[in-house]
């Protein structure tokens, strides 16, 4: 028997819906007892204060985490987020995910997370270059190109991932590429997970046997993967009808200009300054009808509150957790929506991360399409398993997707014992 002693340490709800979906996939798959909680709770974090200058001259201290969940199935993989409402549970919940979307798609990593409480829109590029190489410096003991490799997330980019990437190399004395990925090390990384958000959809659309020339779309969350998958999709023939970022959504039924969309937020605006259509919150963006409807901001967005009301016949969760455990159960009592899962959804970004960690230990350098190509492949092979587990024991699409990443960390665990 295994008996868990463990604190409030992670306590939030973000937390306890990923600890109840391991539940229910753990007793679907019958998961001995004796490896359930460590392949349940995360095997160690690290929280950290992070002094910063201000331009005024003034110092802030911001408060920072990184949470490893798994180290079973490879060194630890996972984004770092700046947001104000950063938690060290919502870390935890989201390296969770990691680790069970990792070992889904086959990929030689656990899973971790990051965070840094901060509103970025409050801090010039200057304060954020000195808080982003902050936190990475009081990382690098507990990371590494075979430790633990971060990407972006919410509120991250490139520019800082370089930032990041430039600390720990000046660090160690010489350039360490594969210590964080997401930074401009492999073609196509940017647009990944929005481009497989985009790949996935159109495959499950072909399977419904909708033509996506028809589809509708509608993107909550216009940054990094909210704004490359409505692109793809955009090329892919579907009319793309309403987007939003964190201060409004725009909704236009004749199809969203993209173009102008992107130009609007590069040259540093926000929606609001968009006037590509009718404004419209964030809440009746979810709500409106559409083929497609892609949460790509934050988790927990879909409630009971709204999941009855949702009039999509996809539901692709580019976001992390975007469903909760009772709108799920809710969505799937309707049994009239398809949902694409987040451990499948938005895995392409993890799967292009992977490619830049090896080309980066290698110094061998892809094109763009060898790289989308190789992604496309990845996915199309998790897709099928997921519909095969999803047949096998009559499973939700969730479900499947779930038990098939827990049982290979589980399975690692097992068969490399326990020490001492
Ligand atoms: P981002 O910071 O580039 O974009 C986030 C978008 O969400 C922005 O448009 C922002 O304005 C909007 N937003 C923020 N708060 C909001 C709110 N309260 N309501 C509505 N919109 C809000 O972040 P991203 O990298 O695109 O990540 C988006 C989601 O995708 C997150 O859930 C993240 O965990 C997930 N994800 C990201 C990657 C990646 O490669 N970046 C990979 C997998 C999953």
């Amino acid at each position: 028997m295994s008996k868990v002693i463990v604190s409030s340490l992670y306590d939030s709800d973000v937390f306890k819906m990923a600890c109840r979906q391991f539940d229910k996939a753990a007793d679907a798959i019958s998961l001995p007892e004796t490896i359930r909680d460590r392949t349940k709770y995360p095997r160690r974090c690290f929280a950290v204060t992070l002094p910063i200058r201000r331009d005024d001259g003034s110092v802030t201290v911001f408060e920072g985490y990184r949470v490893q969940h798994n180290l079973s199935t490879g060194p630890a993989k996972g984004g770092i987020r700046f947001a104000p409402h950063v938690t060290i549970g919502e870390v935890a919940a989201l390296a969770m995910w990691m680790s069970w979307k990792c070992s889904l798609v086959g990929l030689p990593y656990g899973g971790a997370k990051g965070g840094v409480i901060v509103d970025t829109n409050k801090l010039s590029q200057v304060e954020l270059e000195r808080l982003a190489r902050r936190y990475m410096q009081e990382m690098i003991p507990f990371i590494g190109p075979h430790v633990d490799i971060p990407a972006p997330d919410m509120g991250t980019n490139e520019k800082m991932m370089g930032w990041m990437m430039d600390t720990y190399s000046s660090h160690m004395g010489h350039v360490e590429g594969a210590v964080i990925t997401g930074k401009g090390g492999s073609q196509g990384r940017r647009e990944a997970t929005g481009a497989g958000v985009a790949y996935l959809v159109k495959r499950y659309l072909e399977d419904l046997k909708i033509p996506i020339k028809k589809a509708t779309v509608v993107v909550q969350g216009f940054g990094n993967v909210g704004s490359e998958a409505a692109l793809a999709l955009d090329n892919y023939g579907a009319k793309v009808i309403a987007i939003s970022d964190y201060t409004t959504g725009i909704y236009n039924p004749k199809g969203i200009n993209l173009a102008k969309a992107m130009a609007c937020i590069r040259s540093g605006h926000t929606l609001r300054d968009f006037d590509g259509g009718e404004e419209i919150t964030n809440d009746e963006i979810l709500t409106l009808k559409c083929t497609v409807l892609v949460p790509a901001a934050l988790e927990r967005v879909i409630t009971p509150s709204n999941a009855a009301k949702l009039q999509c016949r996809v539901l692709a969760e580019a976001a992390n957790g975007p469903t909760t455990n009772q709108a799920d159960k809710i969505i799937d009592e309707r049994g009239d929506i398809e949902i694409i899962p987040d451990v499948l959804c938005n895995s392409g970004g993890v799967i292009v991360s992977y490619f830049e960690w090896l080309q980066n230990l290698q110094n061998y350098y892809w094109s763009r399409e060898e790289v989308l190509t190789k992604m496309f492949a990845i996915l199309d092979k998790a897709k099928e398993s997921v519909e095969a587990q999803k047949k096998k024991f009559a499973f939700s699409r969730r479900l499947a997707a779930l038990t098939l990443g827990i049982q290979r960390v589980a399975d690692a665990k097992q068969s490399r014992g326990l020490f001492p």
